[in-house]
């Protein structure tokens, strides 16, 4: 009997008209540019700003919800997509080789550290550890990088994030911490390639840093090569930026110019210049949310080499979540070099507990009628007890 020959895999056909309706028009789109920076005839646009954050057609020859490149065969933007069709699995399978098992709520990883910077001045600099901006300057320097694509500010506003390149130690620092607002750090891939780069990191929270390994997987072609290695950022939401103005300034009378840090660790946390320190309850800033992150189901970035995040008892160190082969080799050699110290996570109980718990709960928002695989394995809320 002749054998059966294996079935072809099937042509991928899928452009901006899927794109717009299965994702943006659904309310799935995080804004996360993956399909902006990679369309290879520049026709998705994107603008910035509060309120948008989202991606629209430039042409208008079939509408806005159609695209003429895509009717002659582009399919890129799908490609790139991080919430078109099945992406967790097809992310999964690029990074890891296997789907996640049903309990791996939090994703696939192969150590869980607290790590710090061991130079004093990121460690300051840092939002947590410093640990990104100590692997960034470490990149660049052993040669892994030649830029990365991360979250600066406006000059005239130092809290309306940005996204920007850095090369240096010096940028790195600058655009060190941690802002609430959305940045969408691919944007910054223009300006990279007019400066030449091409073996960049990107920086950014999960909605971001899965765009690259599913357009690995989905043979997105050149446009995915400048991406070497991706550092996610754990994250429940982001905030409109009107959040400064008709909360933080209007109620507390605290202006924006005069926040030095923030930070949220189960209320929101603001330092002042002037040395006082404020808390604000998390419920309060909660009609804030950007819409854009209210179906995302990925709080601990869960396909980048290396996740972190600020959850656990010490404030100063970066939980380390690394999950590629490419992870480990990393953050074992910034280990040796003395670039970072380290300790086994595992040994803090709340914080494995609070990562557990906060995937579950950005997971619970993932929409039933979407791609089911994404709720595999999401236990259903308790029950309250009165
Ligand atoms: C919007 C947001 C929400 C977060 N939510 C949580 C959370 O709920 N729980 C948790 O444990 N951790 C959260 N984090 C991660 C945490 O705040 C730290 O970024 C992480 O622990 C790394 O700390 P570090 O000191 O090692 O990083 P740093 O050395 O301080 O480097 C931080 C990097 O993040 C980039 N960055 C800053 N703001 C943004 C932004 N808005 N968008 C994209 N990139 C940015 C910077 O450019 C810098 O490269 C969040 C981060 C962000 C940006
Ligand atoms: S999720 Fe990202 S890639 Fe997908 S449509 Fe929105 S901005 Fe584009
Ligand atoms: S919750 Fe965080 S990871 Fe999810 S879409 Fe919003 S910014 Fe992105």
């Amino acid at each position: 009997m002749t054998p059966e020959a294996p079935a072809k895999a099937e042509r991928w056909t899928a452009q901006w008209k899927e794109l717009y309706e299965q994702v943006i028009e659904t309310g799935l789109c995080t804004g996360c540019a993956g399909c902006v920076v990679t369309c290879p005839h520049d026709v998705i646009g994107y603008e910035h700003e509060e309120g948008k954050y989202k991606p629209f057609h430039l042409e208008e020859e079939l509408g806005l919800s159609n695209c003429i490149h895509g009717e002659k065969g582009c399919t890129t933007c799908t490609r790139a997509c991080p919430r078109f069709g099945s992406w967790e699995s097809a992310a999964n399978l690029h990074l890891f080789g296997r789907e996640r098992k049903d309990d791996e709520m939090a994703g696939i990883w192969e150590q869980l550290l607290l790590t710090r910077a061991t130079d004093k001045t990121t460690h300051e600099k840092g939002q947590d550890g410093g640990f990104v901006s100590a692997m960034l300057v470490w990149l660049l320097d052993n040669g892994y990088i030649d830029g990365a694509l991360v979250s600066g500010v406006e000059h005239d506003d130092a809290w309306k994030a940005k996204p920007v390149v850095v090369r240096n130690r010096d940028e790195v620092l600058a655009t060190a911490g941690s802002r609430y607002t959305y940045c969408a750090n691919p944007l910054a891939l223009r300006d990279a390639k007019e400066l030449g780069l091409s073996r960049l990191a990107l920086v950014g929270m999960g909605c971001q840093t899965s765009s690259p390994p599913v357009m690995w997987d989905r043979k997105a072609g050149k446009v995915s090569k400048p991406f070497q290695f991706t550092i996610g950022l754990l994250c429940s939401k982001t905030f409109d930026d009107a959040i400064f103005p008709e909360l933080f300034e209007a109620k507390y009378g605290l202006n924006k110019q005069d926040m030095l840090k923030m930070n949220i660790k189960g209320v929101f946390q603001i330092w002042m210049k002037d040395g006082s320190y404020h808390e604000i309850d998390l419920k309060e800033c909660h009609q804030w949310t950007r819409t854009g992150c209210k179906t995302c189901p990925d709080f601990a970035a869960e396909h980048s080499d290396i996740a972190t995040g600020g959850i656990g008892k010490d404030n100063d160190w970066t939980l380390t979540i690394v999950r590629t082969k490419l992870g480990v080799e990393v953050v074992e050699r910034m280990i040796r070099d003395g670039v970072i110290e380290s300790k086994p996570a595992q040994d803090d109980e709340v914080a494995m507990k609070l990562l557990r718990t906060l995937s579950i709960v950005s997971r619970r928002r993932w929409p039933e009628w979407a791609e089911k695989s994404v709720s595999v394995g999401v236990p259903p809320p308790k029950k309250k007890t009165t």
